[in-house]
């Protein structure tokens, strides 16, 4: 089988990720890839909301990008998404970016745990020091649930992001895990499998095995992504990815055109 549809690359309109997406899918293509789609960072209602998002007034120019990828590439599928940050509130923002261009998907993602703490950064790491690990992954999955309940999204991005430098709680995550997939299974919406986690401190696939086992018992569709940041990073890791799915029982991924989705043998 073919390595499935790498659906979540960046372009440098986030101001964090180099080349352009004709570069992203010129590597898919020497890869063997036949579908990829463009997720890159969707802007905030405040376009001073933080620095690593493209301008509510770039979202044409990201299309564009990505038609012209499009038009060079025929003989690859790409998709238009966005990765759209969750937070509580911003749903008519989010409803208004989807009427905007026809998107074949959003990946709804948690980066911020409330309103000012985007915990993946870098450069926030210290606020994680005033933060027992056990209380940011209560907050990270109890917006995340509600991300899924939310119906906005098709695919919910690295679901267990708060593991990314290495910090895990104590006790166990399971019941966090399970009100979470509950929710997507019930909304509908897919999980991916993110293998950006592997190039982390973590260094394991978003989410973990033992999230990905329950998915797939309570029947939630994956997709694969690598959240390229450059097109070398484009389907990295995926076989890796493939095999992880297939022992936690998975034989089909997940595929968006105008937000429909299919499934795909593995
Ligand atoms: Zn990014
Ligand atoms: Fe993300
Ligand atoms: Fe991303
Ligand atoms: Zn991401």
């Amino acid at each position: 089988m073919p390595l499935p549809a790498d659906l979540h690359m960046h372009t440098p309109l986030c101001r964090h990720a180099t080349g352009e997406p004709v570069d992203y899918a010129r590597r898919a293509v020497e890869l063997g890839l036949t579908e990829i789609g463009f997720s890159d960072h969707s802007p905030m209602a405040r376009d001073d909301f933080d620095d690593w998002r493209m301008l509510d007034r770039q979202l044409d120019e990201y299309v564009a990008k990505v038609r012209l990828a499009q038009m060079e590439f025929p003989q690859l599928t790409i998709r238009l998404g966005l990765e759209v940050d969750y937070l509580s509130g911003q749903e008519g923002w989010i409803r208004q970016l989807a009427a905007r261009h026809p998107w074949d998907y959003f990946i709804g993602s948690v980066h911020y745990i409330g309103e000012s703490w985007d915990f993946d950064n870098p450069a926030k790491l210290s606020e994680w020091k005033k933060h027992d690990p056990y209380e940011v992954w209560s907050a990270y999955f109890e917006r995340l649930t509600q991300a899924a309940k939310s119906k906005l999204f098709q695919i919910i991005g690295h679901a267990d992001l708060p593991k990314k430098f290495g910090i895990r709680p104590a006790q166990s995550c399971r019941p966090l895990y399970q009100t979470f997939l509950n929710a997507a299974a019930q909304a509908g919406c897919a999980i991916e499998l993110n293998t950006a986690g592997l190039r982390k401190d973590c260094r394991e696939i978003y989410p973990c095995a033992e999230l990905l086992d329950l998915a797939y018992r309570r029947s939630v569709p994956i997709t694969f992504g690598s959240d390229a940041h450059a097109p070398a990073e484009v389907g990295m890791n995926f076989a890796e990815a493939v095999a992880l799915a297939r022992s936690a029982g998975y034989a089909e991924s997940c595929r968006f055109t105008r937000r429909q989705h299919e499934f795909v043998p593995l």
